[in-house]
């Protein structure tokens, strides 16, 4: 059901699905309970159990959040050491960086400037951009190729 590529493990999902399943439960319990009583001082109880179903649903939901973006920092933190080497590398290797001078390239959606070598630009639609219409445009200079 997760791929391997997934920022969750099947321990996530069997957590977040049986804090929420439980969670429904409860609130299903609290339906049945709570209905065909008229009075409100009957309710009331039912109403403290439907606010606390809903919480461990809610937890279910917030500690699937909470794992997906652990995981998602933890391979951030990986990847980015590598990506700047890349782009030191190609830095390094001069040719393209040469010929293309001080032209930094951006593509539509992105919210930052680039080196045209720059691994993340690569493979992606991107237009020259001069410096200043760059900073007047929104966009920040590259950490990862330091444009
Ligand atoms: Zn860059």
């Amino acid at each position: 059901m997760l791929g391997d590529d997934a920022p969750w493990r099947r321990g996530d999902l069997l957590g977040a699905t049986g804090l929420a399943g439980v969670g429904l439960a409860g609130l299903a319990l609290t339906w049945f309970g709570a209905s065909g009583r008229a009075d409100w001082p009957d309710q009331l109880p039912w109403a403290s159990v439907g606010a606390a179903a809903t919480t461990v649903a809610l937890l279910g939901l917030v500690t699937w959040l909470v794992a997906g973006l652990r995981r998602v920092r933890r391979l951030r933190r990986e990847v980015l050491p590598l990506v700047a080497a890349a782009a030191s590398l190609s830095r390094n290797a001069g040719a393209a960086g040469a010929a293309a001078g001080s032209v930094l390239v951006s593509a539509p959606g992105m919210t930052r400037f680039h080196r045209p070598a720059c691994p993340l630009a690569a493979g992606k639609p991107v237009q020259p951009v001069p410096t200043p219409e760059a900073g007047g445009a929104g966009l920040v200079p590259c950490k990862v190729c330091a444009a």
